[in-house]
């Protein structure tokens, strides 16, 4: 239903300029603007280019809004900006007290919010739009129509985790970054990466989520024709702490030109698990290296890795290639 549709996003327009005008120029966002800008470093020029807002403590401050322009509230209730209370009285608004952070179509449309809590351990750190008739969070990435002329000069796209980490990095200078929002990445988002460009490089939260998605979210770019490089974000660190206590010129360095293939990141992964001391782990790393392997099919990034692992355990590389062999022998 066409019609409809446009209405709802004319609603998350109002909504994206007006919570953008409270954050920017009114007394009642200082508190936020506050946090944006000193706790979380984020300068003005972020703030406009990403639209930064504020939806304030006050429940019925869009709703208002809403009314006073005709909208039609059960439709805004469609968009998820507002909500019906239990006992039917008059709706209210779906965020508050929370910085809010446009998600926008393909074109540029504001489509959808994620807010964050100005508190620390609040219910919910954030709290995004639930699907709506023009919101499917599943096709859509953080800041794909802002990064899209960054990503074809540059020919790569950065992905990152989070709404915050995207912003940092832009303030640091790496202009092409997109985010998922907060799940893995399907298919279908990594199809609209494809389609402005093969080289990606995964830069997600060194904790263990991070680290598992980062090499799931790899592969489903992988089967979609990207080639993936991943960032190696210090443990319990993300792009956005890192670059706030390392430096713009040290995140490029060491996270973006630094970023290493995913059988680098893999391998650096498993041996977190292995106590590599021991003669078992040490066998079975070995092993699982090798096989992994025998599915590159370029001879010289074989070469490549084997060396590494004759180096690291002071194996000779002849001694490796007939484990190899005998491997494959054994599969066979
Ligand atoms: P901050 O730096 O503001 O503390 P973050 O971006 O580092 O936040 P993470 O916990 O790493 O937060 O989450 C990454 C992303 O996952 C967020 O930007 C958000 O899109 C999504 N996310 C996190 N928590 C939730 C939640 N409770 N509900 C919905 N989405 C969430
Ligand atoms: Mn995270
Ligand atoms: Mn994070
Ligand atoms: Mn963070």
């Amino acid at each position: 239903v066409p019609q409809k549709n446009h209405s709802l996003k004319e609603g998350c327009q109002l909504a994206a300029r007006f919570y953008h005008h409270l954050l920017m120029h009114t007394e009642q966002g200082r508190e936020a603007y506050n946090y944006a800008r000193s706790a979380r470093n984020v300068s003005e020029e972020a703030m406009r280019h990403f639209q930064i807002g504020f939806a304030p403590s006050e429940r019925e401050v869009l709703s208002l809004l809403f009314k006073k322009r005709e909208f039609d509230l059960s439709e805004m209730e469609e968009a998820d900006l507002v909500q019906r209370r239990e006992d039917g009285r008059g709706p209210f608004d779906r965020f508050n007290r929370r910085l809010i952070f446009p998600i926008w179509d393909m074109g540029g449309q504001p489509i959808a919010f994620g807010g964050r809590a100005l508190d620390e351990a609040p219910s919910a750190k954030y709290l995004n739009s639930r699907e709506t008739p023009i919101f499917k969070k599943n096709e859509v990435l953080y800041a794909y129509h802002l990064a899209r002329p960054a990503i074809r000069k540059r020919k790569f796209v950065v992905l990152f985790e989070g709404y915050m980490d995207v912003v940092s990095a832009w303030m640091a200078g790496v202009d092409n970054g997109v985010a998922t929002l907060g799940t893995a990445l399907t298919g279908k988002q990594a199809q609209l990466i494809r389609r402005l460009s093969d080289q990606v490089t995964i830069c997600y939260d060194g904790d263990s989520p991070g680290e598992k998605a980062a090499i799931q979210n790899a592969e489903t770019l992988e089967a979609n024709g990207c080639n993936v490089k991943i960032a190696p974000i210090p443990a319990d660190r993300d792009p956005d702490d890192y670059i706030r206590e390392q430096g713009a010129r040290a995140f490029m360095e060491n996270m973006i030109e630094g970023a290493v293939s995913v059988l680098s990141f893999k391998m650096n992964a498993y041996k977190k698990d292995k106590n590599l001391q021991r003669a078992g782990d040490r066998k079975e790393y070995i092993e699982w290296v090798l096989e992994a392997l025998a599915k590159i099919s370029s001879p010289v990034e074989r070469e490549f890795y084997l060396k590494q692992l004759s180096d690291e355990f002071s194996i000779s590389l002849e001694a490796l290639k007939q484990e190899q062999y005998r491997m494959y022998q054994r599969v066979r």
